[in-house]
């Protein structure tokens, strides 16, 4: 049997720019405002997992 759990969303830190809210570009030159959480240093996160249960029997 499948279960599904889902997880309330939670802020966390950003971990692409760890917190700062700033990136700098591939060449490290320009600094620009963090895509994932545009700026803020801060994300929501949630998630959904799926368990799969099924009966245990133990042979004898
Ligand atoms: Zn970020």
């Amino acid at each position: 049997m499948k279960k599904e759990v889902t997880k309330s969303p939670k802020v966390a830190l950003c971990r692409e720019c760890h917190g700062t809210g700033l990136m700098r570009n591939v060449y490290g030159a320009t600094v620009i405002p963090c895509p994932q959480c545009e700026g803020s240093g801060r994300v929501m996160v949630s998630c959904t997992m799926t368990l799969d249960i099924r009966p245990y029997k133990e042979k004898r």
